[in-house]
């Protein structure tokens, strides 16, 4: 399926609608609590026979505003908003299995997704086998009579592969299983959903706020899905209670419109540096590259004008060298040595000793994460070409090329 005519950014300005009492932007729901007209109304609301704001846990005015405004951007019927990435990914993991149920996974995934995968589900029961998201044949042999869904990134982190979103979407609807995507490094470029997944999950702390001034997720899907998630008797997220704050909610909102601006700003600087990095010889990785593995998959399944993202690494061979790379790199300006992505300045970190380690040593080299990986979350920066001079001194400077 090719979703080059969806275009999630012009989705999302549709979105917007006027309020003349409180202006352009939406108010913001000061109240955990809702009142009811009279008892009758408290009880029919409470039985799902009335509609109302019932509790801020639950649903309140201003996250229900940047749910209808993410499921817009992905093409969902409804969407939920949470306090932090994990508390999407683990909300849906945990509605849609139970003790006794398998999971499909990708083997590179973020590490925190990976540790929750590897130690504590099975705790509960619930058992994981970790793939190679990007061999389909591999995925379909790891499908068990008990397994409840097959979870990917759409691009993963750290490794940066593509998953073939389509073609994972027909091995799972034809187990009837659930096809689960965290489409956190790629917001408008990929729209996992028009594509064929069940569930979309985002860490919105990175690309979608864009300000590195919160936490936040959400999780994009049918509407039946989204209602069993705040059933008030069994919904993981009602139950478990990981509701993104309404201020937050609110200044989320406001930044979501301008995501497109930003994803091809993060694109074009990366892509940039891309060319650049191979030029003077680095081992580079990024998925805007011919020689990336899934380039062609990419191309055939991204949506048009964002660009190929703004996440890239580079290998320096071992630990020591990147480490007094980043050193370097951030004293001269370039960015910041920090976890995370999607912000306005360059983020780096050396992902085996930070978010991956959660992963074990033999895995790591199991699924190619070399010790020396640099990944670069690429920033909105003006003068591209002046960043890449300041990268290529301190590399000439330590000697690493
Ligand atoms: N998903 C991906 C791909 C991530 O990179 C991260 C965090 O780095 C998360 C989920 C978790 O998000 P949060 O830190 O908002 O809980």
């Amino acid at each position: 399926m090719n979703t080059r005519h969806f275009d999630p950014a012009t989705e999302l300005q549709n979105s917007l609608h006027t309020d003349q009492v409180f202006g352009v932007n939406q108010s913001i729901s000061d109240s955990a609590t809702f009142t009811f007209e009279d008892g009758k109304q408290m009880t029919d609301t409470f039985n799902g026979e009335h509609q109302a704001f019932l509790y801020s846990r639950h649903w309140n005015p201003t996250n229900l505003e940047l749910s209808k405004a993410l499921a817009a951007m992905e093409g969902t019927e409804a969407a939920w908003v949470t306090g932090s990435g994990m508390a999407a990914i683990t909300s849906t993991i945990l509605q849609i299995c139970k003790s006794g149920d398998h999971i499909v996974s990708s083997m590179t995934t973020y590490g925190g997704t990976f540790a929750f995968f590897k130690n504590w589900l099975p705790k509960y029961g619930i058992e994981v086998s970790f793939v190679d998201i990007t061999n389909i044949e591999e995925v379909t042999k790891a499908i068990r009579p008990n397994t409840k869904m097959v979870y990917t990134e759409t691009m993963t982190n750290p490794l940066l592969q593509i998953s073939d979103v389509p073609a994972l979407s027909t091995v799972t609807k034809k187990h009837q299983i659930k096809l689960v995507v965290d489409n956190t490094f790629t917001p408008m470029i990929f729209s996992p959903f028009k594509l064929g997944a069940d569930v979309v999950v985002y860490s919105m702390t990175k690309f979608i706020n864009g300000k590195n001034d919160t936490t936040a997720g959400s999780i994009c899907a049918s509407g039946d899905f989204i209602n069993s998630l705040i059933d008030l008797n069994d919904g993981t997220a009602m139950l478990l209670g990981p509701v993104l704050d309404t201020f937050r909610a609110s200044s989320i909102h406001k930044n979501l419109f301008t995501l497109h601006i930003r994803m091809k700003q993060h694109s074009q600087n990366t892509m940039f540096l891309a060319k650049k990095f191979k030029e003077i010889g680095l081992k580079v990785n990024y998925a805007g590259c011919k020689d990336h593995p899934q380039h062609e998959v990419m191309g055939r399944t991204m949506n048009a004008d964002f660009g190929y993202g703004g996440m890239i690494s580079i290998d320096l061979g071992t630990k020591e060298k990147a480490s007094d790379f980043m050193s370097l790199m951030q004293k001269r300006g370039v960015g910041y040595l920090a976890v995370s992505l999607g912000y306005f300045k360059t983020l780096f970190s050396n992902s085996g000793s930070s978010t991956s380690s959660e992963v074990p040593l033999k895995l790591q080299a199991k699924m190619g994460l070399s010790e020396g990986l640099v990944r670069y979350s690429v920033g909105l920066d003006n003068d591209i070409e002046n960043t890449f001079s300041v990268i290529k001194s301190c590399l000439i400077d330590l000697k690493l090329i």
